[in-house]
């Protein structure tokens, strides 16, 4: 399937009804003038999110209520259907929850660490995340910090990052579908430009090819060579930039700055009944071909630059 190629998708979203940022996430999603005001944003969301459906024609998320382990299930039966050899749950109820999905079935699952960068124990947590319940990676969203990524409290959180050697997701630029966060004090992957420097063995994937702050993350990549970026989604933002833009110009241009040894292919895929967005998949590898992309440089994106910065051994590949 898929050219003989390992496909390893990088950024997957476990669907649960238990909170997805687990615990002690930050803050954003108050609003400050009370919920009649947050409703009123909230159906800006639900327009934009109709708006985009119809363009991918992707079915509406079914309803929750189905146990972890069902969901773990569906899941584990869609890395079959597709032959991945893995996918990569990024945020999942909260870490404890998510590791009981993983355990559930370990050769087709990996799971990232997701909880807030600046609480009191969040070295402590991934620390134990990484030696206790056996996590590879850290997954953030910028735009959702109480404070600015490189303030000097988050150092303890790098450094097991890079005693560890963990990669460490990061969403920067625009967050959620239309009707969502477009300013923050973390908009800017440039902001990740002392961290990254401070940190540079530490592997920093920013997420959806930077996602609307194009210009920034290929500055953020040319000076820091430990930046890497990933696919991921149907990278929508690109509508909303003011040059004519599409994913595939997006590849052209990240393939000729850095490379595609830090590319990775990922899909953000979460809910059911749509599964592993298999689209995304179909979609970026012809943009890819048409680029005419190696077979060697494809393997390196759509998997084997994902299986090195999770240190997949071999045996554990399909
Ligand atoms: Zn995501």
């Amino acid at each position: 399937m898929f050219q003989d190629l390992h496909i390893v998708d990088f950024h997957v979203h476990f669907p649960t009804s238990k909170p997805m940022l687990g615990g002690s996430y930050a803050e954003h999603g108050e609003h400050p003038r009370g919920p009649d005001k947050a409703a009123v944003i909230r159906n800006w969301a639900k327009m934009y999110n109709q708006e985009w459906r119809l363009a991918w024609d992707f079915p509406p998320p079914e309803a929750d209520g189905r146990s972890d382990e069902e969901q773990a299930d569906r899941w584990a039966a869609e890395v079959e259907r597709y032959g991945l050899d893995r996918v990569v749950f990024v945020t999942g109820g909260g870490n404890d929850n998510l590791a009981a999905v993983v355990a559930r079935h370990p050769d087709k699952f990996v799971a990232f660490a997701h909880h807030n960068l600046f609480a009191p124990d969040a070295a402590a947590e991934l620390e134990r995340a990484v030696t206790r319940l056996g996590f590879r990676g850290y997954k953030l969203l910028a735009p959702a910090l109480a404070k600015p990524i490189d303030d000097k409290s988050a150092w303890p959180v790098w450094e097991v990052a890079e005693h560890y050697d963990i990669p460490v997701l990061i969403h920067f630029g625009i967050l959620g579908g239309g009707g969502g966060v477009a300013w923050h004090e973390n908009i800017n992957p440039l902001r990740l430009h002392d961290v990254a420097r401070a940190f540079p063995t530490v592997k920093f994937v920013v997420l959806h090819f930077g996602c609307g702050y194009l210009r920034e993350t290929l500055q953020l990549c040319w000076s820091c060579a430990n930046v890497y970026v990933d696919s991921s989604g149907s990278n929508q933002w690109v509508r909303w930039m003011p040059e004519e833009l599409t994913t595939k110009m997006l590849f052209r241009k990240y393939l000729e700055t850095i490379g595609p040894e830090r590319l990775i292919f990922a899909t953000d895929s979460s809910w059911f009944p749509r599964g592993f967005a298999v689209r995304y998949l179909q979609d970026q590898l012809r943009d890819c071909r048409e680029l005419n992309v190696s077979h060697q440089a494809l393997q390196a994106v759509f998997g084997g630059n994902a299986a090195r910065l999770l240190k997949l051994e071999p045996g554990e590949r399909r």
